[in-house]
């Protein structure tokens, strides 16, 4: 038994999400909470909540996974935009809790020339200004492949920043992004173990609670973040089948953030399911 989903369009509603995810053979799915580039979210509809819920319910849906827009920058050097970032993502967690229990992404953030000491400084005060006790939502940062100034590259920056947030320990993990972590220098096809044990000396595996699964147009650390299909890129199908059937990661969600649309996505779902070693 695997969770395996996609990134799905949220246009439609969570009710449909949930049907097209069962259409193409997926018990999870991820989404964007409003537009990628950062607009105003659509209003929740308690009817489609209540729609999805009885879904989730009756077809076993494992946790689902909502996406902050990418744009937002809660280490941005000018305190309007960090003020947006803040506000963006309160707004985004008000509005999980809609549908309880399940996993916020966000990117930690581009320090823009500001450090890295400065960024999760920043990152880790915005998480303070937002989080709440009552959340039921856990947070998760993504590891990032170190395009440009991104924070959070390098598992040692993640840490800082759960270090650094009162009520990590309860709310807070991390989502590895298999294209992000190659990008980044961790050679999850040579040595998965490694990277695993690496994972677990700085920030624990206990934090784990998702895995994106994309290939990578590029190669190890080249810090590009060009995500490919599964067995297209230099990862290849059977690190993916390492991944998936490795001892830490099977019981986690694995989400395909590939360039696919839904027929591309239901194949690779299918290829996916197909390495799946059951013991
Ligand atoms: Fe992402
Ligand atoms: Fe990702
Ligand atoms: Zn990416």
């Amino acid at each position: 038994m695997r969770y395996i989903g996609c990134h799905l369009s949220s246009s439609a509603g969570f009710a449909a999400m949930g049907r097209t995810a069962l259409s193409i053979g997926a018990n999870t799915f991820q989404f964007f909470t409003r537009n990628p580039r950062g607009s105003k979210a659509k209003a929740i509809d308690p009817a489609d909540v209540a729609a999805f819920l009885a879904l989730a319910m009756e077809a076993g849906l494992g946790a689902i996974l909502a996406h902050a827009p990418y744009t937002i920058n809660p280490c941005s050097k000018d305190e309007r935009t960090r003020e947006f970032a803040r506000l963006t993502l309160a707004d985004d967690l008000r509005r999980m809790e809609y549908l309880p229990g399940n996993l916020y992404n966000f990117h930690p953030g581009s320090h823009v020339g500001q450090g890295i000491e400065t960024g999760v400084t920043q990152i880790s005060e915005t998480l303070n200004a937002i989080l709440s006790p009552e959340q039921t939502t856990t947070v998760l940062l993504e590891t990032m492949a170190g395009k440009g100034t991104e924070v959070g590259s390098h598992f040692e920056e993640l840490r800082e920043i759960l270090d650094r947030v009162t009520l990590s320990d309860h709310l807070m993990g991390v989502c590895l992004d298999t294209c992000h972590v190659f990008d980044a220098g961790y050679d999850i096809v040579n040595d998965l173990d490694g990277v695993l044990t690496e994972f677990d000396r700085v920030i624990g595996l206990n934090r784990l609670k998702a895995v994106h699964m994309n290939d990578s147009i590029f190669g190890l650390s080249s810090h590009k973040d060009r995500h490919a299909k599964i067995g297209e890129g230099k990862i290849g199908t059977e690190a993916f089948r390492r991944i998936i059937n490795h001892p830490v990661l099977r019981r986690l969600p694995f989400y395909l953030e590939t360039p696919n649309e839904l027929p591309g996505y239901k194949a690779e779902i299918e290829l996916l399911r197909a390495m799946v070693e059951e013991s």
